[in-house]
């Protein structure tokens, strides 16, 4: 598989590359010079979640990585499943949130784990990563127990919830958590220093695995065939999907999806009220304003890094942004909208919620709707629980986590004791 980088083409790299490197230069995208293209798609859809998933990822990632390991990569990283409910007649919740931290990102998580332990060199991989919540429990359950590769995750003491804590901060084993006495932006600004420290980068192997890596939107393009294989055959014509949006990932590995065949008719990119994009598109005006808090939290993204794959995507099919609807919903939308859901006996959180209120704006006579359900409801259970006024029981995963010691080490937001600790605590 060849990549180029978007700001730069003539920058090339094969698939290991791209999964070590994460950017190319100046931060720029890597994108996939050639995609295939499923003339069969009835096929694929026949096959059973990990089967078909491993066809299309060895279609696109070719003879680098052997078929047999990418079958076992897949197979590791998909334990879980990935079901439709329909919510009403003609609209259908894509579930993405049966994995271990309950939400999207296991998948591309756990994928890009798999993928950077077939494709490291000699030498040891420390994963250093900074999290206000969520992004720290997806990547230290995707790279729990996996050998010769540490993770060392920062997040600002107290400042982030009881449950989320719990999620990541319990495992043990290869995964450290370190309670930085500072906020999210402090605990950022120590992972840079530690990336700019290229002796302390070498001496322990520094990696990001941050969320732009080409593994993840790969992974993720499976669970959008998965969403069609589920549906009546009669429901899979006239498709709109979709899409609960923060930095534009998940759309983009939709969007390849049906570059790659899946019919699918139109995509809709929903948005909180970080609303860039859905103003970009009736504007053409690239004009983002400061990022504004929101129910929907982990969609507070008001420039969003994946936005170029997206319009690269658009020009090489020679697709219209025209053809890409979006809209955003504001707060009182977003509450108003869940006990809609719920009167109909679907209980969802605010990220699905806004891709369902969109989708049913926007979806016409003869048409199928799929929104996707990115985050489990007892992962937003303060807001879903004030708003429905209903309990939400913790899932198994959850529960089980909660009654577990938390694992942390505290430390003050200074760098040279990060540095001393990194040093001596992995080797
Ligand atoms: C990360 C996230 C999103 C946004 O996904 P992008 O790929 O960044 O657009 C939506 N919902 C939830 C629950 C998330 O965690």
């Amino acid at each position: 598989m060849n990549l180029y980088n978007i700001k730069y083409p003539e920058e090339q790299v094969n698939f290991a590359q791209a999964v070590r490197q994460g950017l190319g230069k100046d931060q720029g995208l890597f994108f996939p010079e050639k995609l295939p293209y499923f003339a069969n798609v009835e096929e694929l859809l026949a096959l059973p979640l990990v089967e078909r998933s491993q066809r299309i990822l060895s279609a696109i990632i070719g003879d680098e990585i052997p078929a047999e390991k990418l079958a076992q990569m897949v197979a590791n990283a998909f334990t879980f499943p990935a079901p439709v409910a329909k919510v009403e007649e003609n609209i259908y919740a894509l579930e993405l949130f049966h994995g271990p931290t309950l939400a999207f990102k296991d998948f591309g998580g756990r994928f890009m784990a798999q993928a950077l332990a077939a494709v490291r060199k000699d030498g040891k991989i420390t994963i250093l990563t900074a999290t206000s919540g969520d992004t720290g429990a997806a990547v230290a359950h995707a790279f729990y127990g996996l050998e010769n590769i540490d993770v060392v995750i920062l997040y600002p003491k107290g400042k982030i919830s009881v449950l989320q804590e719990k999620l990541f901060c319990t495992l043990g084993g290869n995964i450290r958590t370190i309670a930085i006495e500072g906020d999210f932006d402090a605990c950022q600004a120590l992972v840079k220093q530690a990336f700019d420290d290229q002796e302390l980068r070498e001496a322990i192997g520094l990696n990001s695995a941050n969320s732009i890596n080409i593994s993840r939107l790969l992974a993720q393009i499976c669970y959008y065939f998965e969403a069609v294989a589920q549906l009546p055959a009669e429901k899979r014509e006239n498709l709109v999907v979709s899409v609960p949006s923060g930095n534009f990932g998940n759309l983009t590995a939709g969007l390849i999806a049906k570059a790659i065949g899946l019919p699918i008719k139109r995509f809709i990119a929903s948005t909180n009220a970080n609303d860039t994009v859905p103003r970009y598109l009736r504007s053409h005006q690239w004009d983002p304003y400061p990022t504004v808090a929101t129910l929907s939290n982990a969609m507070d993204v008001s420039r969003p890094n994946n936005w170029p794959r997206v319009e690269e995507l658009f020009r090489r099919q020679q697709w219209s942004l025209n053809e890409l609807h979006s809209d955003s919903v504001t707060d009182a939308e977003t509450e108003e909208t869940l006990q809609a859901m719920y009167a109909k006996g679907y209980v969802c959180e605010p990220h699905g919620a806004i891709a369902y209120r969109v989708l049913k704006n926007d979806l016409s006579e003869g048409e199928t709707g799929v929104f996707l359900c990115t985050a489990h409801p007892a992962k937003f259970k303060e807001s879903v629980e004030r708003i429905l006024d209903i309990e939400v029981p913790l899932p198994e995963a959850l529960a089980k986590h909660n009654a577990l010691p938390l694992l942390s080490t505290t430390m003050p937001a200074d760098f040279a004791v990060l540095r001393n600790y990194l040093l001596s605590a992995v080797k």
